[in-house]
């Protein structure tokens, strides 16, 4: 009990310096309309992770990965799937807001790259679900067309850690479309049966 305590204990220092770093962190140009960085969220011994894009506008006002809106959609989509969010680390491939919620660009990703590295590796999830192309596309270092692969469940390896991998969309494309909605939460449903089965 005492080692497992101890573990956990190490694993939230290595993540408070980790974030430490994110804070002053100024590898690529968005250091320079951020309001906050948005590090994480999460319980540090969390077995599964979720791995979204970037932060919204909300999410860079207050610092923190799904809020206002976007966190109520998220948390109902957990729910679908048996999930509370107080059980999940929630991260993003960026830190930092691109401005007017543009994609995030190449050089970005690739400078904020080794902050996911170290907090996938830290955590060493269980299952992870990346929501959306741009986290499938980091995770698997290919090309992801979501209208072709949600729903998928496959093996990864990133930053030395292995873990299934879930893929579905990013919960904003709800917005566009009922059809794409529904499809979110038949993912988050089919989620909660591949959750059961890895337990
Ligand atoms: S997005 Fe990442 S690399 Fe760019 S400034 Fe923010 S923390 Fe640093």
């Amino acid at each position: 009990m005492r080692a497992t305590s101890n573990s956990h204990n190490a694993v939230r220092e290595t993540l408070r310096k980790l974030e430490a770093k994110a804070k002053v962190c100024q590898r690529c140009r968005l250091h320079k309309t951020r309001t906050n960085v948005v590090f994480g969220d999460g319980p540090p011994t969390a077995e599964v992770m979720i791995v979204s894009e970037a932060p919204g506008f909300w999410e860079d006002q207050r610092g923190v990965p799904f809020v206002g809106a976007s966190g109520k959609n998220l948390n109902a989509l957990l729910l679908e799937a048996g999930l509370r969010r107080e059980e999940v680390y929630i991260a993003n491939t960026l830190k930092c807001r691109p401005p007017g919620n543009r994609d995030p660009l190449p050089d970005e990703i690739e400078a904020c790259r080794s902050f996911l590295e170290e907090q996938i590796s830290t955590i060493k999830p269980k299952l992870v679900i990346a929501l959306g192309r741009i986290s499938a596309k980091e995770l698997l270092g290919r090309h992801v067309v979501m209208g072709r692969e949600h729903g998928a469940l496959l093996d990864c390896t990133y930053a030395g850690a292995s873990f299934k991998l879930f893929l579905t969309y990013h919960p904003a494309a709800a917005l566009y479309g009922a059809e794409t909605k529904q499809r979110l939460q038949a993912d988050f449903r089919k989620l909660g049966s591949v959750l059961k089965s890895l337990t």
